[in-house]
């Protein structure tokens, strides 16, 4: 059963994964909107629009709430110099991370955001399969949630079941598509492009129950990596560790630290009650002359598939 790791102390927000999986799998006529791997900016509205917003809400998707393809009339940037945006009759408010980098706090000395890197989660419980009415959607014996097309109808159920988000429609084939975990890349012994292109190596993946791998290591034996609003109760194998060493180091106005960052009730909101407790396991292991958890986190996430 493969899993993944995001350790949110360490993704730089670059989107290179993001382009990666873009690339590779969705860089194709109807797929413009799909992101099946986008890092997202939080506190923010996420991509598609508001998604955690609209879950909490048990509010279904609409068509607004995904990008709207720009087609930039490019003679209209380059002469409108000094003027700001340039109208160039698009509206991109939707569109992935608008508000990327904006984070919450009153001035620059107490301003918090961090990077959440969304993807299928690749439930063992997944709400999108138990909406599927044509019974397209499966697990596969390594805990892959795939689509079968073949079988689609394209009734797009699956798309509002899901809490997360994860599922696109595609309107040129009547399909739903979404993250397919790189599973032919896996096939060749090759990681996901997401886990293998990220500069910062934010991005863990191996066997859950393999006791050499980093993300046992991460999820079982250390117990840092939680999974992403757990009171979906879909049971998540994509886990993070929450962003705790960002969270330090607020700067008081004669430039001296003054305690935590960011919000832990926030964090707490997204990552549940043990955040708290996975920052002393991590402070603890960080004071140690060695730790094999510190070496992990801090190694190049390696796999064994
Ligand atoms: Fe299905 Fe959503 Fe879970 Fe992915 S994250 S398996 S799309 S319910």
């Amino acid at each position: 059963m493969y899993g993944m790791v995001i350790d949110l102390n360490k993704c730089l927000g670059c989107q290179a994964c993001s382009i990666a999986c873009k690339m590779l799998w969705s860089n194709r006529d109807g797929a413009q909107h799909m992101w099946f791997t986008i890092v997202e900016t939080r506190p923010g509205q996420g991509y598609p629009y508001n998604w955690l917003e609209k879950t909490k809400k048990k509010a279904g998707m609409d068509d607004k709430d995904y990008e709207n393809v720009p087609k930039f009339d490019y003679s209209k940037l380059h002469n409108n110099p000094g003027k700001g945006l340039p109208n160039i009759g698009i509206n991109l408010k939707n569109g992935p991370n608008y508000y990327e980098d904006m984070g919450r706090g009153k001035n620059v000395n107490d301003e918090w955001f961090f990077y959440l890197p969304m993807i299928c989660m690749h439930c063992e419980d997944p709400a999108c399969m138990k909406a599927c009415p044509a019974k397209a959607i499966y697990k596969t014996r390594e805990g892959f949630v795939l689509i079968d097309s073949e079988k689609c109808e394209g009734a797009g159920e699956c798309i509002d079941a899901c809490p997360y988000k994860r599922i696109f429609f595609n309107k040129n084939m009547d399909k739903a598509e979404k993250c397919i975990f790189c599973f032919p890349r896996l096939e060749k012994g090759e990681p996901p492009a997401c886990v293998i292109t990220c500069p910062g190596k934010a991005r863990f993946f191996g066997k859950l129950n393999d006791k050499d791998s980093p993300v046992y290591k991460l999820v079982k034996k250390y117990k840092v990596a939680v999974p992403l609003l757990s009171e979906f109760n879909t049971k998540p194998k994509v886990f993070y560790i929450p962003p705790v060493m960002v969270a330090e180091n607020k700067i008081d106005d004669k430039g001296n630290s003054s305690g935590e960052r960011i919000d832990y009730t926030y964090l707490e909101e997204l990552f549940g009650k043990k955040v708290k407790e996975i920052k002393k396991i991590l402070d603890n292991e960080r004071n140690k002359s060695h730790s094999e958890l510190i070496d992990v986190l801090t190694g190049f996430p390696t796999w064994k598939l």
